[in-house]
């Protein structure tokens, strides 16, 4: 922030608008082009690394660009936020995510090889059911045994394989192992049903809709115990994926939205969608019990997801604070490292036999929020509406102070209050 504030001119005004993200409001730019260099001034602003406590720690700056004319601040912000989200994708398109564990960026060439030698594997964590603490199924999460470099995450190779459209053959090779691995325990009577991730690259064309009919028929299992995740901005960009999704719904496999809150999670495109699930981000997850917003957050998650009809799963669970509130909030299902990561196959086997369900804990819930007012106001109108328009919340409540209207809740409007309108005007 300090950095950011340097490279700001007087005449331009600076805020941080929630989270990690800054909004920069430049009044004098003449062009786009003047407009992308002062964007490169500030990427610059912030390009050396940040030494805390001798650590050094590097930083990286997205930027998101929009021009006037908007009819509204609040339009204007959608519209840079909309940016931001595309620079984001290209840039995970574009590079191997560096982690504190980096890997080299793998090769393609090198990629295809693994996949033609099977060094590809499929590991399972447990979904749990939170009402009755059994395991209603498994997310299939594919790792590279590298003969050199170890165990890969997927972190180290998505990427690359989304890229170079290996995508493809990887995401057909674990659509068919996992549902192999349903289809055993289909015909073991147990319930447990099978989630896959499907990257945005599958839902282009209908290849998926053959695919997955073809390997349905040919592993035998039921079409309601695979549940395909895509994820929301996935469905967003692509204006055919209502339509893919639509035409594997109607085959009787489930769908679930993952990552959900992160994208533009606006009531019309839900209703556009046949989703079965809302996967709620980890994110919003690692806060609860100490932190209001992701409270909020979740519980307007779960009002919108029981008035569409839609189950809601958490990801990400670690403490059992974090799961005493998710029961609290009415949220269905839960996978985390509370219960297991990701195990083999033989491995959630032996999981499996021994789990003893998790006891109930009571947790000091924080204190209730002061109840807001029911009536369409002018303010919930214009929440509604940007809504609509896909803002995101912290986008909303900058808007709605920016724009000045009053607000019942408090001096300003915050994530919170926007969630709990949101919440309360879509029961
Ligand atoms: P995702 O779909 O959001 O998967 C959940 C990720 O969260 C997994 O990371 C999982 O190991 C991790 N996780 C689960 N519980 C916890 C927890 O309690 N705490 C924390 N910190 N993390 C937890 P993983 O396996 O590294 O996968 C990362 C991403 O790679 C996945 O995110 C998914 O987007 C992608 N991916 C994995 N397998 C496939 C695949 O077969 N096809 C495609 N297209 N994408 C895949
Ligand atoms: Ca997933
Ligand atoms: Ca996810």
């Amino acid at each position: 922030a300090e950095r950011l504030t340097e490279a700001v001119r007087e005449t331009d005004s600076g805020a941080r608008v929630g989270g990690d993200d800054f909004a920069v409001l430049i009044e004098d730019v003449a062009s786009v082009e003047e407009l992308r260099a002062r964007a490169a001034d500030l990427r610059e602003a912030l390009s050396t690394p940040v030494v805390v406590d001798g650590v050094s720690i590097a930083v990286e700056l997205r930027v998101g660009t929009a021009l006037t004319p908007a009819d509204s601040p609040g339009t204007l912000l959608a519209a840079a936020e909309r940016a931001l989200d595309a620079e984001l994708d290209k840039a995970a398109a574009a590079v191997a995510p560096r982690g504190l564990h980096t890997d080299d960026p793998a090769d393609v060439a090198e990629l295809r090889q693994a996949i033609a030698a099977g060094q590809l594997r499929m590991h399972l964590q447990p979904v749990m059911s939170l009402g009755d603490g059994t395991m209603a199924g498994a997310e299939a999460l594919v790792r590279w045994q590298h003969p050199e470099r170890g165990l890969l995450m997927p972190a180290a190779f998505i990427g690359l394989a989304e890229q170079s459209g290996l995508i493809a053959d990887l995401g057909e090779w674990v659509l068919r192992r996992a549902c192999a691995q349903a289809a055993a325990w289909e015909k073991a009577g147990s319930p447990i049903g099978v989630g896959v991730n499907l990257s945005p690259r599958q839902l282009v064309g209908a290849g998926v809709i053959d695919l997955v009919r073809e390997v349905l028929r040919t592993t035998g299992v039921s079409p309601g115990r695979l549940i395909l995740e895509v994820t929301e901005s996935a469905v967003m960009d692509d204006p055919q994926a209502p339509d893919v999704l639509r035409a594997l719904h109607d085959m009787g496999v489930r769908l679930a939205l993952d990552d959900f809150g992160t994208g533009y999670s606006s009531l019309t495109y839900l209703k556009r969608v046949p989703v079965d699930a809302l996967k709620i981000d980890r994110s919003f997850v690692s806060g609860l019990g100490r932190d209001r917003d992701d409270e909020a957050i979740v519980a307007s998650i779960v009002s919108l997801a029981r008035s569409i009809g839609k189950i809601v799963v958490a990801e990400g669970v670690e403490t059992r604070e974090q799961l005493a509130v998710l029961r609290a909030l009415g949220v269905d299902q839960a996978q985390g490292f509370l219960w297991s990561p990701a195990l083999t196959p033989a491995l959630l086997e032996i999981w499996l036999a021994e789990h003893v369900p998790l006891p109930a804990v009571v947790v000091p819930r924080l204190a209730p929020l002061p109840p807001l007012p029911v009536a369409l106001g002018e303010g919930e109108r214009r929440i509604l509406q940007l809504n609509a328009e896909g803002a995101s919340l912290h986008t909303i409540a900058a808007a709605l102070n920016a724009e000045g209207r009053r607000t019942a809740a408090g001096p300003r409007w915050t994530t919170t209050t926007v969630a709990r309108v949101i919440a309360a005007l879509s029961r």
